[in-house]
């Protein structure tokens, strides 16, 4: 058994990565098995622990560091986010292909530390930056401050870009989702 792609989606903050990823995962014939992070951040509406993100405390999550459980971490307005790492390595093996929703910088420690070549990386952009505000506006879950922090970063973000092997504008999620299912299936082969 061949062991399985690594997908790194990336891009800014709002940008729909985590409704294109749920679109790419409908589909059975791919594979894919999703990273649940580990955050610090409180639940949004309708989050659920153990499928959205581990919520847990900053104990917590300091200890998963420590105890280097961690393949990646950032701090992102505020809040810290990883992605834990025995499980990536395991999936793997099993021929799974592993699928991480990660921002910018850990996109970039991920890719420092595995270079096979089975690793895929991807970054989403979004039709402008006009569109990328009203879709952060549009979740109402945060305040002025953090929305403007989490604009201001999603411009620094967008000029990472050419870090990624490819690039896919999410004009239409069915569409982004279809680009990336193909990016996908031609790896697999
Ligand atoms: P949100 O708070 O909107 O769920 O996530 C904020 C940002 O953190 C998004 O860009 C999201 O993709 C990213 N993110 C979620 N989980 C992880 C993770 O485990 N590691 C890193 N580096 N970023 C993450």
């Amino acid at each position: 058994m061949n062991k399985g792609l690594l997908i790194i989606l990336s891009g800014p903050s709002g940008v729909g990565k985590g409704t294109v990823r749920k679109k790419i995962m409908e589909d059975e014939s791919l594979n894919l098995v999703y990273s649940i992070s580990m955050t610090t951040r409180a639940p949004r509406n309708k989050e659920v622990d153990g499928e959205d993100y581990y919520f847990v405390t900053q104990e917590e999550f300091q200890r998963n560091l420590d105890n280097n459980n961690l393949l990646e971490h950032c701090e992102f307005v505020g809040n810290r986010y990883g992605t834990p790492k025995d499980k990536v390595e395991k999936l793997r093996e099993e021929g799974k292909n592993v699928f991480l929703e990660i921002e910018v910088n850990g996109a970039n420690q991920v890719l420092s530390k595995v270079n096979d070549n089975g690793v895929i990386s991807i970054f989403l952009m979004p039709p402008s930056l006009k569109t990328l505000e009203d879709r952060i506006r549009k979740r109402k879950s945060e305040s002025d401050d953090i929305i403007k922090e989490r604009l201001q970063k999603g411009r620094s973000e967008m000029k990472l870009k050419s870090n990624y092997e490819y690039v896919v504008v999410n004009r239409r999620v069915e569409d982004a989702a279809r680009e990336i299912a193909s990016i996908i299936r031609a790896r697999m082969k």
